[in-house]
């Protein structure tokens, strides 16, 4: 194996004895015990301890952003199994190098730590690999091409299901069961929007589920009503998305479904691995947190699960002995995950005043106050950590209430509960994200996708305090990055390139960045989505920087983030990815096909 040395970095030869007290106090500040090692510093004060035992993966040659403010650059790491024993330079890590050391030479490409996607659908991401993707499809001719085109394969009266389409790309008008009509005329249509939060179908889907101009909307939702004749238009909001029901193979075994399952989750790690997220936090159950458990026990697992439950389920799994943070760091249960409104695309979040394109209408709240308060209240006092999704100012607001009357009742703990998107934020809210320790837990890119029509929705003023990274920072909180995947891709690059630019991805708008007082640097676009996410899930002592004690879960990308022009990040690719040690995406062999 060699150790060379390129792209501009040194190469000091020898390494002078290490001072044993500098090293004490860096493991110390890690909170980890780890087995005598070597360690790495600024300067002089650098050294090893007795030979070091060869570590079983070097990476060097390499521009390491640590991610930790202490020791920010290095060149080279040692993993020994799963965790990091040292940080240094070359010359430094060449000592930890055995005749079984796996070295990675990265030629002086940049090393971060993987990403970690803090909120995210794993399951249904990973389902929708093999579905009509309708993903950024920019006309409406378009998508209704490649309805006619799945039609076209499949036999009379078989369900067309597709996702992901976005009605805001071409001009906001709502599509219609008719547009679906014309190229789906025998069979039942169903598509669901890119939020989630709504479906659109056609005739036969309705006519199927049984929903006429009778039905009743249920309960937090809405059938979208056509004013001129009264009829359902074949949109159906929220809830109502929930009386289409596709038939699920009910001729699939039970077997066979398990292994369906399982392979969906393989071509979602597949899927994780190339885009160098090596941490989720993702909807979950707990069949499927096992189903998990066993893709670990034979060796598939490629990235560490944390699955999130509901807070509706608070009392039974309390009753069953479950808390967050149960399991090990691969497969672990997470918060628990509540919903107080809708969403900014389907215009159903909860507002404070109406939205600016719906007269009087102030969106779709899912619960009281009353109600939010007593979830919130039992699952805080019962040691779980909540996430509850908000996307308007009210539902920010209430979820804020919620959780200070709970840390007043309950007392103060290290619960770290979150709010899911935070979108649009009150001025007023702001404050208390740091204040309250709540952590937002925000996603990139649906602030340079809801740009778009945010505006419109809800006027510019509103505008200055949504997807308010920078204000939230300077009030204390931690964010916490992801992508909500599968509502938009799985890959970071899209969110460090939104938090950095503030542009859209589909027109590369405006220029300046939309309200570009809110943007991140580089560093900070990584480092939320890393150590932040970590730091979310209550892990921050084991993940999020690449430190000497913590896990040795890195990427190597193919270029500079933090020197290349920003428009350039769109482009950068992953060539290695690592979790626990164990390289788990490698892409020039990818490539070779070997
Ligand atoms: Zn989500």
């Amino acid at each position: 194996m060699w150790i060379g040395t390129r792209g501009g970095l040194t190469k000091r030869r020898g390494v002078r004895r290490f001072r044993r007290g500098a090293l004490s106090a860096w493991v110390a500040a890690c909170g980890v015990c780890l087995p005598a090692t070597m360690v790495l510093g600024q300067g002089d004060s650098t050294a090893r301890t007795d030979e070091p035992e060869p570590a079983t993966l070097v990476v060097t040659n390499a521009l390491i952003a640590t991610m930790d403010a202490r020791n920010p650059r290095a060149e080279a790491l040692a993993a020994q199994g799963e965790w990091i024993v040292a940080v240094g330079t070359v010359d430094q890590i060449a000592l930890h190098v055995g005749p079984e050391t796996k070295v990675i030479d990265a030629g002086g490409r940049l090393v971060i730590p993987g990403f970690n996607d803090s909120h995210c659908h794993f399951r249904g991401g990973a389902e929708l690999l093999r579905s009509l993707n309708l993903y950024g499809v920019d006309t409406i001719e378009k998508v209704l091409a490649l309805v006619k085109e799945r039609v076209a394969g499949a036999a009379p009266g078989e369900w067309i299901t597709g996702s992901r389409y976005d009605h805001t790309l071409w001009g906001d008008r709502w599509p219609t069961r008719a547009d679906l009509d014309k190229v789906a005329p025998r069979n039942p249509v169903v598509l669901r929007r890119a939020s989630g939060h709504s479906v659109w179908v056609n005739s036969l889907a309705l006519e199927r589920s049984g929903i006429t101009k009778d039905t009743a909307n249920p309960p937090a939702g809405e059938i979208q009503i056509d004013p001129g004749t009264g009829e359902p238009t074949g949109i159906l909001l929220e809830s109502a998305a929930g009386l289409v029901r596709v038939p699920r193979g009910a001729d699939i075994s039970p077997v066979e479904r398990h292994r369906q399952r399982k392979d969906d989750l393989l071509a979602g790690l597949r899927h994780a691995a190339e885009l160098g997220v090596t941490s989720v936090q993702s909807s979950s159950s707990l069949e499927e947190l096992e189903l998990v458990r066993e893709l670990k026990a034979d060796g598939l697992l490629t990235l560490r699960f944390n699955g999130w439950l509901r807070l509706a389920d608070a009392r039974g799994l309390t009753r069953r002995g479950i808390r967050s943070g149960d399991g090990d760091l691969w497969v672990r249960v997470g918060f628990l995950k509540g919903y107080i409104d809708g969403t900014l695309g389907d215009g159903t979040a909860a507002m404070f005043e109406p939205f600016a394109d719906r007269e009087g209408f102030l969106g779709l709240p899912t619960m009281t106050q009353a109600e939010l308060d007593s979830a919130v209240l039992l699952a805080d006092r019962n040691g779980f950590q909540i996430g509850v999704h908000a996307i308007g100012d009210k539902g920010v607001h209430m979820v804020l209430d919620a959780f200070q009357r709970a840390r007043l009742a309950n007392g103060q703990s290290d619960r770290r509960h979150r709010i899911e998107h935070a979108q649009v934020i009150h001025p007023d809210d702001i404050r208390r994200f740091g204040l309250l320790g709540v952590i937002p837990s925000m996603q990139q890119t649906h602030c340079t996708t809801d740009m778009r029509f945010a505006e419109k929705r809800v006027g510019i003023n509103r505008c200055k305090t949504s997807y308010a990274w920078r204000s939230l920072l300077d009030s204390g909180a931690v964010l916490a990055f992801g992508t909500d995947w599968s509502v938009e891709p799985l890959d970071p690059m899209r969110g460090v390139f939104s938090s950095v630019t503030r542009t859209n991805i589909q027109e590369m708008q405006p220029k300046t960045g939309w309200f570009p007082e809110q943007k991140l640097t580089v560093w900070e676009s990584i480092y939320y989505y890393t150590y932040g996410s970590a730091f979310a899930e209550h892990l921050d002592h084991v993940k999020g920087t690449l430190s000497v004690g913590k896990l040795a879960d890195m990427v190597m990308l193919d270029a500079d983030l933090f020197a290349i022009d920003p428009e350039r990040i769109l482009d950068v690719k992953v060539d290695y990815t690592i979790v626990g040690g164990r390289v788990v995406w490698d892409r020039a062999r990818q490539r070779s096909g070997s």
